[in-house]
């Protein structure tokens, strides 16, 4: 259970909804989901100011998706990610496939490779 965070704009009753980071060395304002942990130089802000956000002059404002699911990988990418590393294990676990028909050797997507079991 994550605790409620607040608007850090002053007299803000909102719950926040996105975290403002500015990145001084680069000059530039990222506002992006709510982050999990509180980082120097970030800001909590609701959906309203975040909306209505402005960066100091000469800065620019980074936005990324609101929705963190829609910002993090796809299931694509998180299966291609199992399977990097499935492989980087050396020697791969071995499943035993207990209706006999063998060993898992390997998944593709949803394909699975087979290998027979030795007598
Ligand atoms: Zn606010």
């Amino acid at each position: 259970m994550r605790s409620t965070r607040r608007c850090s704009r002053t007299a803000c009753p909102r719950a926040a909804g996105s975290t403002l980071t500015y990145v001084y060395g680069d000059q530039t304002a990222v506002l992006g989901p709510l982050a999990t942990f509180a980082e120097p130089h970030s800001y909590d802000l609701c959906a309203d100011h975040a909306d209505t956000l402005s960066a100091p002059r000469g800065w620019e404002v980074v936005r990324l998706a609101p929705d963190p699911a829609a910002a993090g990988p796809s299931g694509d990418d998180l299966l291609a990610l199992a399977d990097a590393v499935r492989e980087a294990a050396c020697p791969p676990p071995a499943a035993a496939d207990v209706t006999g028909r063998g060993v898992e050797v390997g998944r593709r997507g949803h394909l699975r490779v087979l290998r027979s079991q030795p007598d």
